[in-house]
């Protein structure tokens, strides 16, 4: 019997790098929320006590370097299971986007390994095993909307914001996490007001929202890729209430209340941008 897991992807409503630690890693503090844009991850039990792992993408293996791969090798590690699985997985979130496409689908194979096999792990302990896999990984085991605190681990569920459309454009260019990061000066670094975020959410306030979404990593990448500052530029100037660059991007969002002018600008960034969808906040 299969077994279908959804993998939505996230958008990052904050993004804040507070401080580089000595194990090298960054604690950060994210506020995200996931869209209807999603991966879907099919489960087939096998056989024999082995991992396969099958994907349409020419940009995402097929073997153990696959996210989804790792995460099922850890479950089975940590759980002693001796069975085997395949793994289909059938892409829609762009890759390497910033919209935690490789994490939600990770998170998505925990979830699943979790029911195929019976094991009632509770989601707070598949979160820690996420934990080892990426950053992102243990937001996507909850989904929904929360703030991830330490290096992405802690993690605390918030209220959804405002019913509202997303437009997603992304460059034809691929970021490296690694590479952002990697360009961080602790100094000269951008600090959005996280706490006003959290106020917007709480209030239900979608214009204070608006106002206060914001993304340490943006101002890096967009001196990387001037593309994400003219797609910022033209989103904004086409209405959308919010703008923002999702992870370490390269995709740009905009936030808007009324479809018909989502709408008009979706059409209007597909003039300007190759890959542009226009979703809504599951949150
Ligand atoms: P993040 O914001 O968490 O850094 P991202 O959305 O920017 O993630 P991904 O789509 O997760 O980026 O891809 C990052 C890298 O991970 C790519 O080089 C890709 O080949 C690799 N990868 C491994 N497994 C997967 C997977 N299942 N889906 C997507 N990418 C994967």
């Amino acid at each position: 019997m299969a077994l279908i897991e959804r993998a939505p992807a996230k958008i990052n409503l904050s993004l804040d790098v507070l401080r580089k630690r000595e194990d090298g890693l960054h604690d950060v503090e994210m506020v995200m929320t996931t869209i209807d844009l999603s991966d879907r991850i099919e489960l087939k039990p096998l056989r024999e006590d082995k991992i396969e792992i099958s994907i349409e993408s020419r940009y995402v293996p097929d073997d153990e370097r696959n996210l989804a791969y790792k995460a099922a090798q850890a479950f089975k590690n940590k759980y002693g299971i001796q069975k085997g699985v395949h793994i289909c997985i059938k892409k829609s979130i762009p890759v390497s986007a910033g919209l935690g496409g490789g994490s939600t689908d990770a998170a998505a194979v925990l979830r699943g390994l979790n029911r195929l096999w019976d094991l009632n792990v509770p989601m707070e302990e598949l979160a820690n095993l996420g934990a080892t896999l990426g950053a992102d990984v243990p937001f996507c085991i909850y989904g929904k909307t929360a703030i991830a605190r330490g290096y992405g681990e802690k993690i605390e569920r918030l209220t959804s914001p405002p019913p509202c459309w997303v437009i997603l454009a992304k460059p034809n260019i691929g970021v490296s996490t690694w590479k952002v990061f990697n360009r961080i000066d602790t100094d000269e670094l951008y600090h959005p007001n996280t706490v006003k975020v959290l106020e917007a959410l709480s209030e239900g306030d979608f214009h204070k929202l608006c106002n206060y979404i914001g993304n340490s990593l943006e101002p890096i990448t967009s001196s990387m890729h001037p593309e994400v500052f003219q797609i910022r530029r033209a989103m904004k100037s086409m209405g959308a209430n919010g703008v923002l660059m999702s992870g370490s991007g390269p995709t740009v969002y905009g936030l808007v209340k009324q479809e018909n002018k989502a709408r008009r600008i979706y059409n209007g960034m597909r003039g300007f941008c190759a890959e542009v969808y226009l979703v809504r906040i599951l949150g």
